[in-house]
């Protein structure tokens, strides 16, 4: 389920001397502390099936990350197999770290019903900051942040992704699809 971040929210007089959400906080720590300090003894007499615990053991246990979440951003793929992108370049302006790189193709009338294209689509996950703006700035639905970080390399070079390793089956991305269509919208923009 899609959630927000409600920023117009007013704090009551409980919530403004702060000393009380402090404790809150410390008490919510405490309990994970004490979870994960003690939270597997039971799993492993045997008495419950499931660890009560928060930690995860990866990488043999995965996080199942929220729909809000910002991975690696990737490009939506139409079921012909082509991408939704038409290469305006709007993603690449509103990057802050210039990690996009875009050329893009044009129809002469001969190759596909598409008249725009990207040739070249390269996105450097070595300096992306994850921002989403480019998702932000796109017209088209063509580039999505996805759940994926797991992107690290001993080799900066192999961080750069070309079209062909960013294109990801739209049916893959429609979560964030419907996310980001609520999240925008709410925005007005
Ligand atoms: S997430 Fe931000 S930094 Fe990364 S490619 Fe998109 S706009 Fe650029
Ligand atoms: S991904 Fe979207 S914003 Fe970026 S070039 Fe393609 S259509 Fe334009």
């Amino acid at each position: 389920m899609a959630y927000y971040v409600n920023r117009n929210i007013k704090m009551t007089w409980w919530e403004r001397i702060y000393i009380p959400e402090i404790i809150k906080g410390m008490i919510i720590t405490s309990r994970h502390f004490f979870v994960n300090l003690f939270g597997f003894i039971p799993f492993f007499l045997g008495t419950q099936k499931e660890r009560k615990i928060m930690t995860v053991y990866y990488p043999e246990e995965q996080v199942q990350y929220p729909v809000a979440y910002r991975g690696r951003p990737v490009l939506a793929q139409n079921e012909d197999g082509h991408p939704a992108c038409v290469a305006c370049g709007l993603c690449e302006i509103a990057c802050p770290a210039y990690c996009i790189h875009i050329e893009p193709g044009e129809n002469s009338g001969k190759q596909n019903q598409y008249e725009r294209w990207p040739d070249v689509f390269n996105i450097d996950y070595a300096i992306c900051i994850f921002c989403g703006n480019c998702e932000e700035a796109c017209p088209e639905e063509a580039i999505f942040m996805s759940d994926d970080c797991e992107i690290s390399m001993l080799d900066r070079k192999k961080m750069l992704y070309t079209k062909e390793q960013l294109l990801t089956p739209v049916a893959d991305l429609q979560k964030r699809i419907e996310f980001t269509r609520n999240m925008y919208a709410k925005w007005n923009y």
